[in-house]
């Protein structure tokens, strides 16, 4: 089915019309659990059929609102004409080769993209990967070439991916690394700045952190910091004004890379290409994936030529590295970013959506903090006058919002967040129909 097919056949509004999930989901979930194991996960055991813009349709016929995005992956609207327009013309030229063997023109558009969307004038470059994992590896790999320096710096709550360096970095050791290891070695964790529970000023949340990897790392021996500049997994977690700067000229003035990990808060989600752009920091290499190729597997490392320029050919890249469709794809993502005003809409997303979350707020003493830029959100759930997470609340929320009609998720180290991704053409009317069935949640579960 085309696109143009999609719009007129998906309406952008919720309808259940089954209990969900329903029939049809529950027979296809029975046939998984016989093939596929529980490490896989299931958070919302409905099967899709079809998706447009924000809605998703169940294989039942229920229509859902997705505020998730397969995790902000679809920050720009599920099956977005354009997008699909540039990979059917791409799958109808060639649609792999291997970059390192013979190359293609859409690789090399992207990394201009990348270097433009970038916060500075410097020259960036950029390497193409798979995913998210895999442009945190060779963040590491490139910035320890670069240093001879073996130490990574991380940060408490951070979130890295599932391959076996990043599973080390991660914050949660269950269920991400619990039982995998080996760990991998070197990674060094730092206390983040977290202003709900900290109450520190950036300044001082940076010397805090400072303080912790000078003494168990020794800043002579860091190849880089990672940050999130919005923490994704963690919480959506918003440092303290000054925190990231502070962090920064540190980096600068121990030779130490500083890399972006934008994974999940790039590319437009929170109304800049970067959400680092917001914190005055200039990375020495940005990480982006996710949202990059309109849910195409593309990710991509872009950092400072004299950085990325030390490797030795051959030593970055993989068989299916930077896919020539996901790069059309990913060009048509740019172009749509800028054809929409994709960045405007985020802000009007962070404003409707972030004003019906503070009324809620007003009304649900449980919701501790409203937080987040753009479309990136979240409200964070602790028992009503303290800061005790209350994960069980969360869950309680995300289900009767399931069953209704509305997919949302979790997050944060105890799971007492709820974030929203809502892609960034949903509608207002959808976003007012999502607090509605929010208020309604809070209230059934109180
Ligand atoms: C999702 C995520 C990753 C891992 O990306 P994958 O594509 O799942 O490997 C890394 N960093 C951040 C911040 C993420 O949100």
């Amino acid at each position: 089915m085309s696109a143009d097919t999609l719009e007129a056949v998906i309406t952008q509004e919720r309808k259940v019309v089954t209990e969900i999930p329903g029939p049809k989901s529950r027979e296809i979930h029975e046939r998984r659990k016989a093939v596929i194991p529980p490490g896989v996960g299931t958070v919302f055991p409905i099967y899709v059929d079809r998706a447009h813009d924000s809605i998703v349709v169940d294989v039942d016929g229920n229509q859902l609102i997705d505020v998730c995005g397969g995790i902000g992956v679809m920050t720009i609207g599920h099956t977005d004409e354009a997008v699909l327009d540039a990979a059917r013309e791409q799958m109808g030229k060639v649609t792999h080769t291997l970059f390192t063997m013979n190359a293609y023109e859409p690789y090399v558009r992207v990394a201009e993209l990348l270097a433009e969307a970038v916060p500075s004038d410097e020259t960036y470059k950029t390497l193409l990967m798979n995913s998210g994992a895999e442009a945190v590896e060779n963040g590491v790999k490139i910035a320890r070439k670069y240093t001879g320096r073996p130490g990574v710096a991380v940060l408490e709550c951070a979130y890295h991916g599932r391959t076996m360096l990043t599973s080390s970095m991660n914050h949660k050791g269950a269920p991400y690394a619990y039982g995998y290891g080996p760990r991998a070695g070197d990674i060094y964790r730092a206390p983040n700045s977290y202003p709900l529970h900290d109450g520190l000023s950036g300044e001082e949340a940076a010397k805090r952190t400072i303080a912790r990897l000078e003494k168990t790392a020794g800043a002579g021996d860091l190849a880089c910091l990672i940050v999130e500049p919005i923490q994704g997994e963690g919480g959506f977690v918003v440092p303290a004004e000054g925190y990231l700067p502070a962090l920064y000229t540190w980096c600068k003035e121990n030779g130490i890379v500083f890399i972006a990990d934008e994974v999940q808060a790039g590319m437009a989600r929170t109304g800049t290409m970067f959400s680092i752009e917001q914190f005055g920091v200039k990375p020495d290499l940005v990480l982006s994936a996710k949202g990059i190729a309109g849910g195409f597997p593309l990710s991509g490392v872009t950092g400072r030529a004299e950085i990325m320029d030390k490797s030795l050919p051959g030593g970055l890249g993989g068989t299916f590295s930077g896919n020539p469709v996901s790069c059309a794809a990913a060009i048509a993502v740019f172009e749509q970013i800028d054809s929409l005003n994709l960045l405007d809409e985020a802000k009007r997303i962070e404003r409707v959506f972030g004003d019906g979350l503070c009324q809620l707020q007003s009304e649900f003493d449980a919701i501790a903090e409203v937080r987040g830029k753009g479309a990136m959100l979240a409200i964070e759930i602790t028992k009503p006058g303290t800061l005790e997470p209350d994960a069980d609340r969360v869950q309680a929320i995300i289900d009767y919002a399931g069953k209704n009609g509305v997919i949302l998720l979790a997050a944060g180290l105890y799971n007492q967040v709820i974030r929203f991704l809502p892609s960034l053409k949903m509608t207002d009317a959808l976003i007012e129909d999502v607090l509605s069935v929010l208020r309604e949640a809070f209230a059934a579960t109180a």
